[in-house]
């Protein structure tokens, strides 16, 4: 193949990363399912613990199967390094890790998912790390949030619940003028509808637990760097740019680079986290990846299909989704997410509460879980499950009001889902 020739999506989410075992020449990825890794010699041993030579040497830290996950994700999200991680929590924390201490926090969008919600505003702070939870429709609000002390702004590319879109460029050029990295979260996007490092993010994670696997079956996340933030600008960033006490005074963003971030993530952040994926989770969400633009597609087109045939029935007072031109961040769809507006959304049924409860327990294909990006439509009524501590007005603020319901739609032939709505909305609202 010529070299200059650029391989495309449906290419590289089969390819990347991966190439015949040059063991056995088996073609599809094997599981590697190995702890430790036999070293030539004991100079050889030194140059790995040493960072001076790239290799295996323990699976808390990489193991070749999750590394051709890593790679593939990286090369589609147009990284140049990144790391898999035990969940798409993991990740979160792993991604803050390099950039965070006691005293510092990030400036995070108010739209998140609602485990990403607690984890920021409750369980970081056993760091002595926080959060400061900011509209990001208000530009403005988040310059004011960014102080001394804030090390990255976070926020998701087509955010929970509503399928709300982000307008990620103006967010990095918050960021950038405060010189500190913007992390998307790009879950529920994926690299296929949206690429947040073109957009101008200098870290994306992911929860491979959802449409990268694709199928509900094992738990995972990844971290990804641009390879395009100066660690060295300021002294904000002393994992990175001063000697690491923590890997005998290495500095790694003068060692290593734009590669700096990923090999502290490994050598530092998984070393001693230890939030480490498995080779087995690697392989089924390698599995999935293999036909992510055509499930992304589908996904795609029964959502905005689901979500038209909703708004227009009586019994639906909205529906939030971006791919409808009712939606205030339809306009937003064009430069963030070109191929569409995901397949998550929320509705608000008319008769509140009591009709959601009637509305899930109704449905026939449509699964209640607490869960998306599953080739399966799933619904949740957020008011009594995932948002159920919060009081209503908080309920509301969150996009969680308690006459809503959040579907997650699935690859399913669309007439069907619109059929199992139909009956189950009849039953909730009669
Ligand atoms: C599910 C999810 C997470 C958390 O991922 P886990 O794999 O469940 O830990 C984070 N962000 C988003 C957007 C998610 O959908």
């Amino acid at each position: 193949m010529s070299e200059a020739r650029k391989l495309g999506f449906d290419t590289l989410q089969i390819h990347a990363g991966a190439s015949p075992d040059p063991a056995t020449g088996a073609r599809q990825t094997p599981i590697y399912q190995t702890t430790a890794y036999v070293f030539k010699d004991a100079d050889h041993a030194a140059r790995l613990f040493n960072l001076e030579e790239v290799g295996y040497i323990y699976s808390r830290l990489t193991n070749p199967t999750v590394s051709v996950l890593a790679e593939r994700i990286v090369t589609l999200e147009g990284g140049v390094g990144g790391f898999c991680c035990s969940s798409g929590h993991a990740a979160q924390i792993m991604a803050l890790f390099p950039l965070m201490g006691p005293g510092c926090n990030v400036v995070v969008s108010t739209r998140l998912y609602g485990g990403t919600i607690t984890q920021f505003s409750q369980t970081i702070k056993r760091f002595g790390w926080s959060a400061k939870f900011v509209d990001m429709d208000d530009v403005e609000a988040v310059k004011a949030a960014i102080d001394e002390n804030t090390r990255a702004v976070f926020c998701e590319s087509i955010a929970n619940p509503g399928g709300y879109i982000t307008d990620i460029p103006a967010m990095a050029a918050v960021a950038d003028a405060a010189g500190v990295p913007l992390i998307v979260d790009n879950t529920s996007a994926t690299p296929y509808l949206c690429n947040p490092i073109a957009l101008g993010a200098t870290l994306v994670v992911h929860s491979t637990t959802k449409y990268l696997t694709g199928n509900g079956t094992v738990t995972g996340g990844c971290v990804v760097d641009s390879g395009k933030f100066d660690w060295s600008a300021s002294d904000k960033f002393p994992s990175l740019s001063q000697p690491e006490p923590a890997y005998h005074g290495l500095t790694f963003h003068a060692a290593l680079g734009a590669m700096a971030y990923t090999f502290h993530g490994i050598a530092v952040g998984l070393r001693d986290l230890g939030m480490t994926m498995n080779p087995q989770a690697a392989h089924y969400t390698l599995m999935g990846i293999e036909t992510l633009s055509l499930r992304m597609e589908r996904h795609v087109a029964n959502a905005k299909k689901i979500a038209e045939w909703l708004e227009q029935d009586d019994r639906i007072e909205k529906v939030t989704y971006a791919g409808l031109p009712s939606s205030p961040y339809h306009g937003r769809v064009a430069t963030i997410c070109p191929k569409g507006a995901g397949a998550l959304f929320t509705f608000a049924v008319k008769g509140g509460y009591e009709s959601c409860i009637k509305l899930v327990d109704s449905l026939e294909l449509f699964s209640h879980v607490a869960n998306l990006g599953d080739t399966r439509s799933l619904i949740i009524h957020s008011a009594s499950t995932t948002h159920r501590q919060l009081t209503p007005e908080q309920q509301e603020a969150a996009g969680a009001a308690p006459n809503m319901v959040r579907v997650s739609i699935g690859i399913e032939d669309a007439d069907d889902l619109i059929a199992d709505l139909d009956q189950a909305l009849t039953k909730a609202t009669a």
